[in-house]
């Protein structure tokens, strides 16, 4: 029977010395190195009793163990779930409790303070530290370097993945094995990934950019990664020329520009830059071109669905959308309230279906139920429109649709004519509770570095572009906007924020 995502993705390099991560000190792991830390760490979860389809809860930090305690659980049958380093022991309580997890493995350096957490979940604990070492390491130690690879369906669950956060409550997504092979495989092949590639990595891997896209695209490429435990402006600039591939979020993009020794020299080597997780202005998207030569190549996907668009490789790249459907993945733009599909060009619900999809949200059967539809659709949470040549183009969350005096507002139409303004950095525009129009717009403004906005002119700028219902009533400066540490915009701690300035 098999394990198709550990066959796919770690058996086929059994036996192979060739280069999989290429670490920071300069030491190289190969495929056959890692592959008998896996079969190491699978022996653990055995040893302590963990059956196929339990959960193995993981807050490390980013190291070649942490990505084999992965491996080691899709080897065993144990359902991964891996945790952002940032959660505090309350938080992380929350996810160990709800996951069910029989194990949880965190940081040495936390592990005092987690331990009541863990007995009151009845969890076991043990350690991996940043170094690779840790309780988990010590016990694998003496372990075989082979493993019998546990037999697992293509419909049995590999992941639990805990979405951001964002907009609320982080939901458990149910992840089945098939999901992430399926666009593991769609990706390389959209993406043209080869055993050639050589990945810049310094994506966290908790989640499922860093995770499922980085690193499951280079293990079925065959290729190698430079593994990166976070991004370091001077490690990437220094490694840069070592790489054939990059994928990051927008701030990887808008800090590196931001250094002058990104260059097109520096970049020469490189085969393809990938953006995601966040809206990639449509502005350093130009910026990046004009520096490197290169154009950026963003995609659009989630954590309940891994990924569902792509600009293309050959094709044209544009600015401002995510490009088309992947293949395999059907997509749609709905109307929110009656469900039905609207014409291209109109804004809606962005709705899609494919392998790609989860299987629901765990322990969460109403909200599984409201989301995910009995035909396979699952309704994003995103609004988007489709062009006429067929892009995406993504127009801010459902949640931050804002609704003002009958009509709706879409905050990044606002958000783009802000950002165009002199001395404006970024921007983000947000729905607050007022007296007569139910919600109004407010502007939040972050001003280029030693700028003064002169937000009265900038109001009058704004008031020529667009309908006066879409006005901001107030404009606030702001040194940098909330983001969540996978750096998107946190637009609730905005609303938070900015809340009573009509009360
Ligand atoms: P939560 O669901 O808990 O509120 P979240 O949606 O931010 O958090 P993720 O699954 O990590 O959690 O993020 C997926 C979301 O990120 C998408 O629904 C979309 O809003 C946004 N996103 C991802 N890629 C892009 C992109 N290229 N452009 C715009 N938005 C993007
Ligand atoms: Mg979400």
């Amino acid at each position: 029977m098999g394990n198709p995502l550990y066959d796919s993705l770690f058996a086929r390099h059994a036996g192979k010395t060739t280069p999989f991560l290429y670490l920071r000190d300069g030491s190289i792991i190969t495929h056959e190195a890692f592959l008998a830390t896996t079969a190491r760490f699978a022996h653990v979860l055995s040893d302590l009793e963990l059956e196929p389809g339990d959960r193995c809860a993981v807050q490390v930090e980013k190291s070649t163990e942490a990505l084999a305690l992965y491996a080691a659980c899709v080897q065993a049958g144990v359902v991964f779930l891996p945790l952002n380093t940032a959660y505090t022991a309350d938080e992380v309580s929350y996810f160990v409790d709800n996951s069910g997890a029989r194990l949880f493995v965190c940081d040495g350096t936390s592990a005092e303070a987690m331990k009541p957490m863990a007995k009151a979940a009845d969890a076991m604990l043990e350690t991996l530290d940043a170094d690779g070492g840790g309780s988990l390491p010590e016990r694998a130690r003496e372990k075989p370097t082979d493993y019998p690879t546990v037999n697992r369906a293509s419909g049995d669950l590999a992941a639990f993945l805990y979405t951001s956060g964002t907009t609320g409550r982080s939901k458990g997504a149910m992840l089945t094995q098939d999901n992430l092979l399926s666009n593991a495989e769609t990706l390389v092949d959209y993406w043209q990934f080869t055993d050639q590639d050589v990945l810049l990595h310094a994506l966290p891997i908790f989640h499922t950019h860093g995770l499922f896209v980085a690193s499951n695209v280079t293990l079925l490429s065959g290729g190698s990664m430079i593994f990166l435990p976070k991004f370091d402006l001077d490690a990437m600039i220094a490694l840069m020329p070592k790489a054939t591939a990059m994928m990051g979020v927008p701030t990887f993009y808008t800090r590196l520009l931001g250094d002058p020794r990104f260059t097109r020299d520096l970049t020469a080597h490189m085969r393809v830059f990938i953006s995601g997780s966040a809206p990639l202005l449509a502005e350093t998207h130009v910026q990046f071109e004009e520096r490197t030569g290169h154009r950026i190549l963003e995609r659009y996907g989630m954590t309940e669905t891994n990924m569902n668009t792509s600009n293309p490789y050959d094709g044209e790249r544009r600015a401002g959308t995510v490009g088309f459907p992947l293949p395999g993945v059907e997509l749609k733009i709905c109307d929110p309230t009656t469900g039905n599909q609207l014409a291209n060009g109109e804004i809606g619900q962005i709705e899609v279906r494919g392998r790609n999809v989860f299987k629901g949200y765990w322990q969460m059967p109403d909200k599984t139920r409201e989301e995910l539809r009995d035909d396979g659709f699952f309704i994003t949470g995103d609004l988007g429109k489709v062009d006429a040549d067929g892009y995406v183009q993504i127009v801010g969350r459902n949640k931050d649709l804002i609704i003002s005096g009958g009509y709706n507002i879409y905050p990044k139409e606002i958000e783009l004519v802000l950002d165009d303004q002199p001395g404006v950095l970024e921007s983000a525009v947000i729905g607050v509770p007022h007296p007569d129009f139910g919600e109004t717009v407010v502007g939040v403004l972050v001003p280029e570095n030693g700028a003064t906005l002169d937000t009265e002119a900038i109001g009058d700028a704004v008031g020529k572009s667009l309908a006066r219902f879409k006005h901001p009533r107030r404009l606030f400066v702001i040194e940098e906007l909330p983001r969540n540490t996978m750096g998107k915009v946190q637009k609730n701690v905005l609303r938070e924020r900015y809340g009573k300035a009509f009360a």
